[in-house]
């Protein structure tokens, strides 16, 4: 889902560190995430209205828009995220609303431009797969449904890297939620093969790599055929 001549993750590390940032973008997160088999929405940024058009129109429509910037980390609550731009017109639109947010409700914040990809497919649960570096353990997984079930209920398990299958197995059957997972009302029972699929490879990947202090996959939408991320953050440890 990511172009080969995507920068690797040593690279993007390497220009993070130089300018003195340790919170990587959405689409940088996603473009390593994607290069180590972990399924995203293919993320492009754009800085203008019309380059916004083009790349969506090359994605596919429907499009999301989001604010695109190193010191934004949580972009709805500025405004800054437009879902189900079905039109040019609406992408067009939907990037100028998103700068005069960003303008207005993150005044000082510095902003890349507009970053574009395809609307996930509706009919998803949204869950949540995360990651700490714990100073004993090491790095540990998280995972929990989306929404208020993780901010009201804390409704997560975890687990220390690096997992097995049995572990992935465990953790997403843990959760008080896990019925949510196996078809409830209008849901479809969720493919837990491709979602534990999924925690694995970010499993495997935090475990290889000493540059990461935090992943946030918030949400994985899991669906009957397959797991997609649509947001990812990954912020780095401390230069030494
Ligand atoms: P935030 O920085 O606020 O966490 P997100 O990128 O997570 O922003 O977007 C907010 C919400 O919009 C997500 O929780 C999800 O429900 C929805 N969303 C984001 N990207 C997509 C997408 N590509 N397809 C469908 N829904 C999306
Ligand atoms: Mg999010």
């Amino acid at each position: 889902m990511t172009s080969t001549a995507a920068p690797s993750f040593a690279e993007i590390v390497q220009r993070a560190r130089a300018e003195n940032r340790l919170i990587l973008t959405e689409e940088e997160s996603k473009g390593i995430l994607g290069a180590n088999g972990v399924p995203v929405t293919e993320t492009r940024v754009a800085s203008s209205a019309n380059e916004a058009v083009s790349i969506a129109e090359s994605l596919g429509l429907p499009a999301v828009l989001k604010v695109s910037s190193t010191e934004i980390t949580h972009k709805s609550d500025i405004g800054g995220v437009q879902l189900n731009l079905g039109s040019a017109d609406e992408v067009r639109g939907a990037y100028d609303e998103i700068i005069a947010a960003a303008g207005k409700n993150a005044p000082g914040a510095a902003v890349q431009g507009v970053s574009v990809q395809p609307m996930a497919p509706p009919g998803g649960v949204e869950v949540i797969v995360g990651m700490t570096r714990d100073e004993q353990f090491g790095p540990v997984l998280m995972f929990g449904l989306g929404g208020i079930a993780v901010e009201v209920l804390q409704d997560v398990a975890f687990r220390i890297t690096p997992l097995i299958p049995r572990d992935a197995r465990e953790i997403v059957r843990e959760i008080k939620g896990f019925k949510m997972l196996t078809g409830f009302r209008n849901l479809l029972p969720v493919n837990l093969d491709a979602l534990e699929d999924l925690i694995l490879k970010v499993s495997d990947f935090a475990d290889k790599n000493p540059d990461l202090a935090e992943m946030d996959l918030n949400p994985v939408m899991a669906y009957s055929h397959g797991a997609l991320a649509v947001d990812a953050r990954i912020i780095l440890t401390p230069a030494e």
